[in-house]
């Protein structure tokens, strides 16, 4: 039976180092605060703000939501966006993707202040990731599954990690911060060859790829540990990973679970942003 890697343990340790830095904040008078970005009323966007601001409310991290209606015009959301960079009351920036198929995304990406930068989205912050410096902020996913192992003591040194998926927002950055912690690192995708064999070969695997259950027991061995991006509905309505967690868990070593693995540490890694944004900013 494997150990189950909790995003709840995880999220209470980060919310305690959290906490002590919005508390240091306060004494020098600022209170950290998140601004939202929302176009349109999409119900993950809303399930996600929701969870955001819930966490912000518990580790005192003030927010300010920026509503714009599903049709808004280009010029009206770079608006929204020039009020945030300039708004001084708010440190760091969510802006929910992907827009509304008619505006620019790129263009309002390209538009945010660099420092305010808390998801990750802007090439500052991507140079960040891939030249391993601390320029910007990574994405908040990929960093969530590093604090996992962080927190569960699992050392990447010299270890062999495969990461499935390539997308920008997680398997690029994942495999970035594996290769700053000295693993070994190969990213499959859609097109690899032999995917089971491949995954099989890792100590470590983090699987993103947004198909419900595409990794079972067939790409699996004992001793590995799997960390699960993967959010999806499966054909009961029920939340499930990439990992087909009843097959994987009772071959590998340690697995997070879906839900309650990678995605509540997500959301502190966010507001975990937002306090070190304005600690940047305030010296
Ligand atoms: P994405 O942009 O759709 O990228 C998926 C990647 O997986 C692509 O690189 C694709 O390969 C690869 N892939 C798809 N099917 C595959 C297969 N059968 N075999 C091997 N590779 C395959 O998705 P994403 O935005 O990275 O998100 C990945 C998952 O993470 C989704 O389930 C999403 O809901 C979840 N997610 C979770 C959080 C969280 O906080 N927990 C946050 C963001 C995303 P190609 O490049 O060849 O197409």
């Amino acid at each position: 039976m494997a150990k189950q890697l909790l995003g709840k343990e995880v999220v209470a340790a980060l919310n305690e180092r959290i906490m002590a830095g919005v508390a240091e904040l306060k004494e020098k008078g600022v209170t950290p605060a998140l601004g939202i970005v929302r176009v349109g009323e999409r119900e993950d966007d809303l399930s996600y703000e929701r969870g955001a601001t819930k966490r912000c409310e518990k580790l005192g991290v003030a927010f300010e939501k920026f509503v714009l209606p599903a049709d808004c015009t280009q010029e009206d959301l770079m608006k929204t966006i020039d009020e945030v960079n300039k708004n001084d009351r708010i440190h760091g920036v969510l802006i929910f993707r992907p827009l509304p198929k008619h505006l620019d995304e790129a263009a309002v990406i390209k538009a945010l202040d660099p420092e305010k930068d808390v998801d990750g989205i802007t090439d500052g912050s991507m140079v960040g990731v891939f030249a391993g410096t601390n320029q910007g902020f990574p994405p908040c996913t990929p960093q969530a599954c590093m604090e996992i192992l962080d927190h569960y003591g699992i050392d990447c040194t010299g270890k062999k990690a495969v990461v499935v998926g390539r997308s920008l927002v997680v398997g690029k950055p994942a495999a970035m911060m594996l290769i700053k912690k000295n693993a070994t690192v190969t990213v499959c995708h859609t097109r690899t060859v032999d995917m089971p064999s491949v995954v099989k070969e890792a100590d470590i695997v983090v699987v993103a790829a947004g198909r419900a259950g595409v990794v079972d027991d067939t790409y699996l061995r004992e001793g590995q540990i799997v960390i699960d991006v993967g959010i999806n509905v499966n054909a009961e309505g029920k939340l499930c990973g990439d990992v087909d967690y009843a097959k994987a868990e009772p071959v590998v070593e340690a697995i997070t679970p879906v839900p309650g693995g990678v995605g509540s540490v997500t959301t502190s890694v966010l507001v975990g942003h937002v306090v070190e944004a304005a600690r940047r900013k305030n010296g």
